[in-house]
Formats: C-alpha cells, structure tokens, sequence
C-alpha cells in the first residue's frame, strides 16, 4: 500500500493523521506519520520515536494521546467526526497547527522535543 494520500499544503501533520484517520482504518502502525515525515519533513528522522514518547504507538493514538483540541468548537468536531480546518504551519514544520495543544505540558517545539519533569 504505496497510495497513500499526500498531505495538503501547510497542512500539520495532527490535521494530516486526523483527516486520513476518517478515510482510513488504523493498522495499529505509525504509516501515516512516517508518509507525513517522508514526503514533508524528510530530516525529521525522530519524529516515531518523538511519537512513541508521547504515547503514540500507531496513527490514532498520537491523535488521542499526544495531542488534545486546542478549542471547544474543534473538540466539538473531533467528537462529531467532522472535518477539522487546519490552520496550516510552515513547511518543514512537525508542530501541530493552533487547532491542537499538546497533553500533559509537553513541548514540541521548533524540531526539539522535551519534557517537563513537573
Ligand atoms: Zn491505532
Ligand atoms: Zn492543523
């Protein structure tokens, strides 16, 4: 299965998992996050193991688990199943666009990944 679809123009990669994720079952694998960093952010070799950090262990589960709504109305339509608008970032970017915040105050910032002990 080589056809995936591409992501959009400055779509983020959160919008990108979120939007195939209503096209596509979950494989219980990271291969939309790995097609996102491949044809998007090739440089971003860390990004699975950045995803696994957050406890994302296949394409739904960092949209549950690394990332949450960032306002009611985009949690109203993560609920609904509807199509979430990206509000688009940089290219080369692996941040997720101000639709979503990252869980737990984790930081996922400017291709440098941390974690707050706190
Ligand atoms: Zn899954
Ligand atoms: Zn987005």
């Amino acid at each position: 299965m080589n056809e995936l679809p591409l992501p959009v123009d400055h779509e983020c990669l959160i919008c990108y998992l979120y939007r195939m994720g209503g096209q596509f079952p979950c494989e219980q694998s990271l291969r939309f996050v790995k097609h996102y960093r491949d044809t998007r952010v090739p440089r971003a070799t860390a990004l699975e193991r950045k995803v696994q950090m957050l406890g994302g262990y296949c394409d739904c589960e960092v949209l549950m688990n690394a990332v949450r709504p960032a306002s009611l109305e985009a949690a109203r339509l993560l609920d609904a199943g509807d199509d979430i608008l990206c509000h688009g970032v940089r290219r080369g970017s692996i941040q997720p666009c101000d639709q979503w915040m990252m869980r737990r105050g984790v930081q996922w910032g400017g291709g440098q990944f941390r974690r707050r002990s706190a």
